[in-house]
């Protein structure tokens, strides 16, 4: 039987700006994932999917706090544990990659030694054994010369073998959660596919959690077993990978359905979805989706649409459903 490994309750994250203003960045997210699943948090840059995840490592950057909600890994609610107790759970028990890797790994110092402070912080192996453990991860996510590699310096690799790095240095000390925040958009796409593939089967090997964080539907299609749709700093729609693609109920997951480009259909234009994310001062009152929604109805202009479950297992935050 699958055990709970991550389940976040009523989550809200705010900015305080110099002028006084809140802004909430993130509104009342709840997920939860099982020690083996793939969470695929989907939605159009500024939708709050970053922050959901940093809020997840506790790393929300300043002005930014969690101002409200849990985040339960296992047993612990992780919101409520010391800044040195998290230190001993991020890198070790929860690990995370970022969309660049020229921003993660420090151009000043080889491979191998960034990967070996992981690993000597927390404990996870003698100085004498770390050489070997490198290399061994190095060679598990795909890298053909894992000593040259681990010898050399990021800018002196391509940005799929950076990528590459960032995997096995996440992945060095075996945590249970990884979380991918976009891990393949700096990529070319012939070079996202394999590294979409090797999180994939080092996922399943290592039967960890997942969380892949992505603004293309498309990619958790094969990946994923949950979805979540974000949209303005909310849960919009929260089902099954294949429920969610079979039946979507949201205007805005129909959207993005929609631009996912198919080869066979040979359109000649790709869709997009008219409008643009409202900045966090500028969400619109009732549904934050009504200005760009092609169903909207007058009273989606003022009335706020609570999460509805008209599915088992599937929720979404449209009037037409309530
Ligand atoms: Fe569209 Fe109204 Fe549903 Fe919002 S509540 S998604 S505007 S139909």
């Amino acid at each position: 039987m699958a055990h709970q490994l991550l389940s976040c309750y009523d989550l809200h994250i705010s900015f305080t700006l110099s002028d006084g203003q809140v802004d909430e960045a993130v509104r009342g997210i709840a997920f939860s994932l099982d020690e083996t699943e793939t969470l695929g948090i989907v939605g159009e840059s500024g939708c709050g999917k970053t922050m959901t995840a940093l809020a997840v490592m506790r790393l929300v950057p300043l002005p930014g706090k969690i101002t409200a909600g849990s985040v339960f890994f296992k047993e612990n609610n992780l919101l409520t544990l010391s800044e040195q107790q998290m230190r001993t759970i991020r890198g070790r028990h929860i690990s995370m990659i970022f969309q660049d890797p020229m921003t993660s790994l420090n151009p000043v110092y080889t491979c191998r030694s960034q990967i070996k402070e992981a690993i000597v912080h927390h404990g996870i192996a003698r100085t004498s054994d770390a050489d070997a453990l490198i290399e061994s991860i190095l060679h598990e996510v795909g890298i053909p010369d894992p000593k040259r590699t681990a010898d050399s310096y990021p800018h002196q690799l391509s940005g799929g073998m950076r990528q590459r790095v960032m995997i096995a240095m996440a992945l060095v000390c075996n945590p249970r959660l990884l979380i991918a925040d976009e891990p393949t958009t700096a990529l070319d796409v012939t070079v996202q596919a394999r590294i979409l593939d090797l999180l994939h089967g080092l996922q399943s090997k290592k039967s960890m959690g997942m969380i892949l964080i992505t603004h293309n539907l498309g990619i958790v299609g094969d990946i994923a077993d949950k979805v979540i749709v974000m949209y303005a700093g909310e849960v919009m729609e929260y089902a099954p990978v294949r429920e969610l693609f079979d039946r979507p109920m949201h205007p805005y997951t129909v959207n993005l359905l929609e631009t996912i480009p198919a080869i066979a259909a040979r359109k000649e234009r790709l869709t997009v979805i008219p409008g643009e994310v409202p900045t966090l001062r500028n969400i619109p009152p009732g549904c934050p989706f009504h200005p760009r929604c092609n169903r909207s109805m007058p009273r989606c202009s003022t009335e706020h649409p609570a999460l509805s479950t008209p599915g088992t297992n599937h929720q979404v935050r449209c009037l037409l459903y309530a």
